[in-house]
Order: structure tokens, then C-alpha cells, then sequence
């Protein structure tokens, strides 16, 4: 496999883009080697700037639901933009895409768009602190809800602690509102709330963790994330960023009947253009400027090109049948892993949600929080992905990352897929 393109393009990266990439993950830190620069992608495929081609199940990370380049969304595309690409006022293509929101996911009654998850999450927490009048958080270790300040805290050690930031740049200050607690520690959270649940504005979960690998939620915690919030006047925030549209039509909250108070949307509903969104309770958003005393705002929000791309990809997935196409297809894969990891006598675990999995090294059993996910065997991990990749098959580059399932994906490229895990644990196994 030459990859002399592919390196030369990385060289010339590093010496204008910090670290070569726009956003860490791409750059293969976490399992060592070079990434590759994709040149183009079709349904399930992608083609790196030598003409490899791969298996893809990183959908830009989620996004790629339809598969890339889809035909009806590159033709909403091409017709908004010779339309004209941003006007900075409003379009009738943002009322359709809200509507769309609308209808689909019951819980939230008025939407706003801005243009990524970081901006969704980052104002539906500002909103909830507006709402509440009050100032601290909770999220829970593992769960990445984008880069913004207050976000970017490291869960310390023992139950509800204060923390400290997780990158530098960020004052200690700006976090100290920021209370985390392990995944799905239901007494945790019972706990935090008896003390000091009337200071708390919003609890901000994923409803499906994808950010530490795939870990799912134990029965009764999203149970017991809205029983506190109601108790407590606290706001219940649903990032659904990479969630949304993709676990159930209505998302995370349809799959498992819960309904928050504010969701965060990014990724699958900007149809892979920069677009993310939040909403909720009409009272909630009813506090945004401009009529009410909450500010949020942005020169590109509602862009009409990523609101056609977006509009599309959520009436394409609206065509019958289709979740349980997806559905099909991922547990095919899921448990074709599975069964690999048995065959070779590899130790592991597969996790999976609907379109979204993880395959875990380590001791076979379920993961459940951050640390087990850490605990997980890495090293592992990048071998592994190390010899997908040379077979052909391009995985999330890290062992904390969601594999995603299109509807692009065909029985045959599953297949495919599974005959190669099957040599590369093979040869795992063997060294
Ligand atoms: C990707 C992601 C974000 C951040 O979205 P960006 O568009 O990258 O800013 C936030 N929350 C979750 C759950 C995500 O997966």
C-alpha cells in the first residue's frame, strides 16, 4: 500500500496546521503512525490521496448516515449554493428544518441552528444557567460534549468533585461550576443532588456514551437523571450530537422514552456541512435573545447550504424501514465480531447501540463508565487498527472512538469487513 502521497501531504500540513489536522483526533496519536489524507468518498468507501480505497466507519465521525456524496444531498447542495451561499437574515429553508426537528423528536418544541455540536451544547447550557438562575453543572466522565471551556474538565478521583480543567488555556475558574461524576453511577448523582441539587441548573449527559468507545446506559440512569432534575428544578440536557437521528428516528430519547428538557443536535443534522442545533421546551428557548435576556448568536447559523444538506439527510431517513435496515446491517457486523473474538480466543467485547459499536480489549466484561473504558487494552486496540487498515478497512483511529454504520454499508461490505477482523485477530493472536 503507498502511502508517499499521503506523507508527502502530512509534511506540508505540519508546517502551517498545528500538528498538520483541524481537529486532534485525525492526526493518529492514540495508535501511533501517520493519518491519511483523503482525497475523496462514496457510500461506504473512502479513497486516500494515493487512490487506496477502505471500508470507511468513521462518517466524518458520525454524520454520514446516507454513506458519502449521497445523490440527493449533493444535489440539495449544488441548487442551495447557486442560490447563494449565506445572506445573513432569515430563510424559509431554516423553518423546514426546524419543522423537521420538530416532528421528529417530540421534546423539543422550538429549535435554534448554529454551525457545530460545540456551539449547541456550549448555548444550551448558557440557556439552562439563564433559565435557573443558577450557575453549577453536571456532566459525567467520559462524555465529551465539545471544546468549550467550562466542558473541558477531567473527572478527579471519588464521587462529585470539583474539577480541574483538562486542557491548558482554560482557568481553573471557568470549571469550578463544573461538578463530574462517573457514567452510570446512579447512586452518585442520588447523592450529589441530596446535597446540593437546588445550586445545580442542568444535568448535560449522552444518552448513549460515544465518546468513550460506546458504552450504553444501565438500566434506570437516564431514569434517574430526570426523576432529580424534576425534584430539583434542574434543567436535563440531552446531547444528542452524535445520538440524533442516528439511534432512532427521535434519537437517544425515543429509544429509551426519556424526555429532556433541552437537546443538543450536531453532526447527522447538518447532512456532513457545519451545522448543529438545540431545543426544547418552548418556555426554555423562549429565554433567547431576541426576546428574552439569554444571548446566543452567529454570523453562518441556519447557513443555507448545510440547512439543504441537513433537511435532506432527515427526509431521506424518513422512508420506511430504514432504522431497521440499519439496524440489521450493524448487528450483523456486531456480532460477527463477536464471534471472531470467540473463534481466535482474543478477549474483548463488543458494545453497540443501534448504528454505533466499539470493540473493546480487555477482560470480556461490560463496560460501564470511563474508567473501565481505560482500562480497556489499548495497546491492543492500535495494533488491531493498524491491520485493518493495511487489509482495507479505515476504523476510528482510537480505542475511545464509536465505529458508524451507514445505510451505504452492504451485506458484502460487512463481509469484507469481518474476513479481515478475522486475519488481523488471527495474527494478533499469533504475535
Ligand atoms: C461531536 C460531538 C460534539 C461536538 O460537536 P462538534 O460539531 O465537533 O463541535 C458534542 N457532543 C457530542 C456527544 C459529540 O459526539
Amino acid at each position: 500500500m503507498r502511502k508517499d502521497r499521503s506523507r508527502e501531504l502530512l509534511h506540508r500540513a505540519r508546517a502551517v496546521i498545528p500538528g498538520g489536522v483541524n481537529s486532534p483526533v485525525r492526526a493518529f496519536k492514540s495508535v501511533g503512525g501517520d493519518p491519511l489524507f483523503i482525497a475523496r468518498a462514496k457510500g461506504a468507501n473512502v479513497w486516500d490521496a494515493d487512490g487506496n480505497g477502505y471500508i470507511d466507519y468513521v462518517g466524518s465521525w458520525g454524520p454520514m448516515i446516507l454513506g458519502h456524496a449521497d445523490p440527493s444531498v449533493v444535489e440539495a447542495v449544488k441548487n442551495a449554493v447557486d442560490r447563494g451561499s449565506s445572506f445573513g437574515a432569515p430563510t424559509e429553508g431554516e423553518i423546514r428544518l426546524a419543522e423537521a426537528i420538530v416532528k421528529r423528536v417530540p421534546s423539543v418544541q422550538k429549535v435554534r441552528l448554529v454551525s457545530s455540536g460545540t456551539e449547541a451544547t456550549m448555548s444550551a447550557l448558557r440557556l439552562a444557567r439563564g433559565f435557573t438562575g443558577r450557575d453549577d453543572i453536571v456532566k459525567f466522565e467520559g462524555c465529551y460534549h465539545g471544546h468549550a471551556d467550562h466542558l473541558l474538565v477531567k473527572a478527579g478521583s471519588g464521587v462529585a468533585t470539583f474539577d480541574l480543567p483538562d486542557s491548558k488555556g482554560v482557568p481553573a475558574d471557568f470549571a469550578k461550576h463544573t461538578i463530574s461524576l462517573p457514567y452510570n453511577d446512579i447512586s452518585a448523582v442520588r447523592e450529589l443532588f441530596a446535597q446540593r441539587g437546588q445550586k445545580i441548573a442542568a444535568i448535560i449527559v449522552e444518552p448513549v456514551a460515544g465518546n468513550m468507545g460506546l458504552v450504553p446506559p444501565v438500566n434506570g440512569f437516564l431514569e434517574t437523571l430526570r426523576d432529580v432534575a424534576t425534584q430539583y428544578g434542574a434543567l436535563l440536557i440531552f446531547d444528542e450530537v452524535m445520538t440524533g437521528f442516528r439511534v432512532h428516528a427521535a434519537g437517544a430519547q425515543g429509544l429509551y422514552a426519556i424526555t429532556p428538557d433541552l437537546t443538543a443536535f450536531g453532526k447527522i443534522v447538518g447532512g456532513g456541512l457545519p451545522l448543529g442545533a438545540f431545543g426544547g421546551r418552548a418556555d426554555v428557548m423562549d429565554m433567547l435573545a431576541p426576546d428574552g435576556p439569554v444571548y446566543q448568536a452567529g454570523t453562518l447559523s441556519g447557513n443555507p447550504c448545510a440547512v439543504a444538506a441537513g433537511l435532506k439527510t432527515l427526509e431521506n431517513l424518513s422512508a420506511p424501514g430504514l432504522y431497521d435496515q440499519l439496524e440489521k446491517i450493524s448487528r450483523r457486523i456486531g456480532e460477527g465480531l463477536a464471534a471472531i473474538l470467540r473463534e481466535t480466543g482474543i478477549p474483548g467485547r463488543v458494545q453497540r447501540v443501534g448504528s454505533m459499536f466499539t470493540l473493546y480489549f480487555g477482560d470480556g466484561t461490560p463496560l460501564k463508565n470511563f474508567a473501565d473504558a481505560k482500562a480497556a487494552d489499548h495497546n491492543r486496540f492500535s495494533a488491531y487498527f493498524a491491520e485493518m487498515l493495511a487489509r482495507g478497512i479505515y476504523l476510528p483511529p482510537s480505542g475511545y472512538e464509536a465505529n458508524f454504520v451507514s445505510l451505504a454499508h452492504t451485506t458484502d461490505d460487512v463481509d469484507r469487513t469481518l474476513d479481515s477482523a478475522r486475519a488481523a485477530m488471527t495474527s494478533l493472536a499469533a504475535s
